[in-house]
């Protein structure tokens, strides 16, 4: 029977920081609305106030600029929410592929960095906004985003960026980078889930599709997560130095024989999306986690059902390929003896059934 257990899925959901917890359970406790007046009330609003100090200050922003969300999901749909001629990278998250159906989808290479050159041809046709993402969720790979805010200027349009996957791992700067929306999420980085922030940078319009009290400047109704928000604010702070695992993502890089996808293009320091030749990502992730390791399928949905990876796709990775990638993502607590147990279940499992697969493979072929 596995007892430890090793996990290496940070990109899905990072576990609760101790600050975090602290500063939810204390809000919990003295409770408070936000718009009261009287004692509690403004102690909960003082708790709002501080985190959100933390959170701006963790993207270059001013505390104004942060707008308060319940998720990363909700601060794409409300920051596309509006836009009428939109253009997105191919790699978004759902999140924002869907909150836009009609955009046109910016190629991206092999290493699934955007095709810069495609953007500029693409903006031609005066699109009101341009979405993409800051790192990709399922490779890590971080996208040239000044030089989109460049291109995208020049044209007259506005950015909005996920910062989700990068905020806490890599420094991100909304007013440095000129970005104009910047969507955030706090279980990404070692908050609790159900919290968000879309930062929107001063005197940028924000159309709002909630009607209700006047919270978060009028930009967005409805009563405050205070607990969720102080702990958002307090994972915020935690992780202002970013992510230390540079060196746990290269040992594993070095023992793993499979493809790394995006190797070749800046990627945060965390995440590894790699293939195991002729084994399904399901039958990976199934045998990982009972030798004691949670890793998932690049792809893994909300669903919990694995589909091909649009990601990979668009990278032009071959379907049958695209269907042995996992991804694998460190985070804060993450030990050098996670990574050997990962390594030595993943080599047992290549040596048991990936080499007989081909083998066996081969063997029909012959
Ligand atoms: N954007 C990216 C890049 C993500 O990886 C995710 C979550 O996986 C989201 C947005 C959605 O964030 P949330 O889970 O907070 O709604």
């Amino acid at each position: 029977m596995v007892t430890a257990y090793s996990y290496l899925d940070h990109n899905a959901t990072s576990p609760l920081r101790p600050a975090a917890l602290d500063a939810m359970v204390e809000a919990l406790h003295a409770g408070g609305n936000p718009s009261s007046v009287h004692r509690p009330g403004r102690a909960a609003r003082a708790r709002i106030d501080k985190a959100r100090r933390q959170v701006a200050a963790l993207v270059g922003a001013l505390p104004g600029e942060v707008v308060f969300t319940s998720g990363g999901t909700e601060a794409n749909n409300i920051a596309l929410h509006g836009h009428q001629r939109v253009l997105v990278s191919a790699i978004e998250h759902e999140s924002v592929l869907k909150a836009v159906p009609g955009a046109a989808c910016i190629p991206v290479d092999g290493n699934g960095v955007l095709d810069l050159a495609a953007l500029e041809r693409m903006l031609t046709s005066k699109p009101s906004l341009v979405s993409v993402m800051f790192a990709n969720n399922e490779t890590g790979v971080i996208q040239p985003i000044a030089e989109v805010v460049r291109l995208a200027r020049a044209s007259g349009a506005l950015v909005h960026c996920d910062a989700v996957q990068a905020a806490g791992k890599v420094p991100v700067d909304l007013h440095g980078l000129g970005v104009d929306y910047l969507s955030l999420s706090a279980h990404k980085l070692g908050g609790p889930t159900g919290v968000g922030a879309l930062v929107v940078r001063e005197g940028v319009p924000l159309v709002t599709d909630r009607f209700g009290g006047g919270q978060e400047s009028y930009r967005r109704a409805g009563t405050e997560n205070v607990a969720g928000i102080a702990g958002f604010g307090a994972a915020a702070e935690a992780s202002r130095d970013g992510l230390d695992v540079a060196a746990l993502r290269e040992r594993i890089e070095a023992s793993l024989p499979g493809r790394v996808y995006g190797a070749a293009a800046p990627r945060l320091p965390n995440t590894t999306c790699l293939s195991m030749p002729g084994v399904k990502a399901e039958t990976q992730v199934m045998a990982l986690d009972l030798a004691g390791v949670a890793v998932s399928a690049g792809s893994a949905c909300s669903s919990g059902k694995v589909n091909r990876s649009a990601v990979l796709t668009a990278m032009g990775v071959e379907p049958a390929e695209a269907e042995t990638a996992i991804r694998i993502s460190c985070g804060w607590n993450t030990v050098f003896e996670d990574i050997e147990r990962l390594i030595t279940a993943w080599q047992g499992l290549y040596t048991r059934v990936g080499r007989s697969d081909i083998t066996s493979a081969a063997r029909r072929a012959a």
